[in-house]
């Protein structure tokens, strides 16, 4: 099972500061057969950006998650992070630089997109059997 960023929160070694300042073009490339998630930069989430607390006020969660998307715009595996939370797909917290709402307006935009791709197929396939 893919251990996910957030879960590995205690076992890194890396301060989450240290590695977000150095700069995407000065690491090294990620071996390819590496996780993703071993260059996430909320490894080390000691200021609980990424998830909610409980009974959070409206206007704190929404400056929590502005932290947290600042935090991941500066990720150097953000699109691998947001595709994993839309396929998995992770109910909770801010993947990707995306809240969970926001995540589901993605997922809703890729369901109506295949559905017309699909109808667009039946009714051309309709066409090429009536001709
Ligand atoms: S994109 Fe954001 S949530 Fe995903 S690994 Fe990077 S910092 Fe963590």
């Amino acid at each position: 099972m893919l251990q996910t960023p957030h879960q590995s929160l205690q076992v890194a070694a890396v301060p989450t500061q240290r590695a977000a300042a150095i700069p995407s073009q000065r690491r090294p490339a990620r071996d390819q057969d590496a996780p993703w998630h071993t260059e996430a930069v909320c490894r080390r989430d000691e200021a609980g950006l990424f998830f909610a607390p409980s009974k959070e006020p409206t206007a704190a969660r929404l400056s929590r998650e502005d932290a947290a998307k600042r935090v991941c715009g500066g990720c150097p595996v953000m699109a691998e992070c947001r595709e994993h939370a839309l396929l998995q797909p992770e109910p909770y917290g801010v993947w990707g630089g995306l809240t969970a709402a926001e995540r589901r307006v993605v997922l809703a935009r890729r369901r109506r997109r295949d559905l017309e791709r699909q109808q667009s197929t039946r009714a051309t396939d309709h066409i090429a059997a009536a001709g």
